[in-house]
């Protein structure tokens, strides 16, 4: 516990009991509280999650220094700001407190969320690379997440803490999040010695279905893992849909069929077209029939196919016969 790995995870440990503690106990944090219990958030999901708050003023700097934490480990610890002169304050200030902790259950970072809107600051601001923390290879949930991977045999990866903690407490528990970057090939990797198959549910809204977009090609690429999507209706993520439906209805989603990356194309690439118009059906027709080239599967390909043919109204022969030609100069 002396190295300098175990102190570090020490002050970690040490904050994130001093945040939630301020959130569950006192004045300062009633605000906060009554705002992650209006998100619909109960108190045992909040134990859980061990959210905290960090207050305006700084909390933990005279909490270290009153324990003799010396300087440089204070300095290194990431949890510190240090201004010209060397001094340090607190990195987090009037912000809702995510606690991130590793595979092992040890807190190793933080992510905290303004409470109100301010265009200056981020809404979301994690703690920096440090000995203890590499955001490439940390997934949000994955010490609480890992056992019902493996019951589930499936893992499913959101965009947002929220949506994690939100799916959780609908008992929708194989959720994880990165680190608010797209999957890396060391997290695709740790998410492969637990399951083979991985469900994308970012959010709904145009920048989820890029990021769905870009997740399914990069872990496709670096990976022989099945691939599905879950994404939700009206641009909601599921945080927002869990809220507007329930627990039950949010459930049902996740049990009930998954879109292939393939279904997840044919919709995404019909965004933003006037598909009535001849010349965008054919341009759509074109980029969806390459895709469909490179299914392996007669039977998913013909799934395809009968869609466009209901669809467009075109003929399936003629799909068939553009499908030939696709695969001809494909190889
Ligand atoms: P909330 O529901 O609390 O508003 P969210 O999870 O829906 O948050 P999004 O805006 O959908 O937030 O962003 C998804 C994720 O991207 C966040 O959970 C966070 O990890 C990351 N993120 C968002 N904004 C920022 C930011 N300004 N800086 C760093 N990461 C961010
Ligand atoms: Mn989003
Ligand atoms: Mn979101
Ligand atoms: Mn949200």
């Amino acid at each position: 516990v002396n190295s300098e790995f175990g102190q570090l995870i020490g002050l970690y440990e040490d904050a994130a009991r001093l945040y939630h503690h301020v959130l569950m106990n006192t004045q300062v944090g009633e605000e906060a509280l009554d705002y992650l219990h209006k998100r619909g958030l109960d108190d045992d999901t909040i134990n859980t999650f061990d959210i905290g708050f960090a207050p305006a003023e700084g909390l933990l700097k005279p909490f270290f220094e009153e324990r003799n934490v010396d300087y440089q480990t204070l300095r290194s610890s990431g949890l510190f700001i240090e201004n010209q002169d060397g001094q340090l304050r607190d990195r987090f200030s009037n912000r809702v407190m995510f606690t991130i902790r590793n595979a092992s259950g040890k807190v190793i970072a933080f992510s905290g969320r303004l409470l109100h809107k301010d265009p200056d600051a981020p809404k979301y601001l994690n703690s920096p690379e440090t000995k203890i923390f590499h955001k490439s290879d940390t997934l949000f949930n994955f010490d609480l997440a890992r056992r019902e991977i493996r019951k589930a045999d499936a893992v499913i990866l959101f965009e947002g803490f929220m949506d994690v903690i939100a799916a959780y407490s609908a008992g929708v528990k194989n959720g994880i999040a990165s680190m608010g970057t797209s999957l890396t090939t060391d997290q695709i990797g740790i998410l492969q010695r637990v399951t083979n198959t991985l469900y994308v549910s970012y959010d709904g809204d145009d920048a989820g279905q890029n990021a769905t977009h870009r997740a399914l090609s990069l872990i496709s690429g670096q990976s022989n893992m099945d691939l599905g999507v879950v994404q939700m209706p009206e641009g909601l993520d599921p945080d927002e849909y869990l809220r507007k439906y329930d627990a039950e209805h949010f459930r049902g989603v996740y049990e009930g069929a998954k879109e292939t990356p393939v279904g997840f194309a044919l919709r995404y690439l019909a965004r933003g077209r006037n598909l009535d118009n001849q010349s965008d059906q054919l341009t759509y027709l074109n980029e969806v029939l390459k895709i469909v080239a490179g299914v392996h599967s007669p039977v998913e390909q013909d799934l395809y196919l009968n869609q466009l043919v209901d669809r467009f109204g075109v003929d399936k022969a003629s799909l068939k016969e553009q499908l030939a030609d696709i695969r001809q100069t494909q190889t």
